[in-house]
């Protein structure tokens, strides 16, 4: 997978070529906050190191019993709600694939 950081306004391009309603499903609220991963939080005052936005979910595989040698991580793009604080989660892949399609 690409290394790419999405910016926001790719983000914002994708949710609205793909025509998703902005309004949260929780609360109706129009407006939300989108996640960008080309943002660099500054060190911590606990000198923690500066860190670049990126989500990955963690995910395992039950088949029955749960083995943790099988984790899978899955790379997501979030946006959340202003107002209720709902979020929503896109596939990174799927996204990418958008963005490099429509430069
Ligand atoms: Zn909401």
């Amino acid at each position: 997978m690409s290394e790419q950081p999405i910016r926001r306004d790719d983000l914002v391009r994708y949710l609205q070529a793909k025509a998703l309603r902005p309004a949260c499903e929780c609360c109706g609220n129009q407006n939300y906050d989108l996640f960008d991963e080309t943002q660099v939080d500054p060190p911590g005052m606990d000198g923690s190191p500066a860190t670049k936005g990126r989500l990955s979910l963690l995910a395992f595989l039950f088949p029955g019993v749960p083995d943790f040698s099988r984790a899978k991580t899955l790379d997501v793009c979030a946006i959340s709600c202003t107002n209720c604080g709902h979020v929503r989660l896109f596939s990174r892949a799927k996204v990418l694939q958008w963005i490099s399609a429509n430069p």
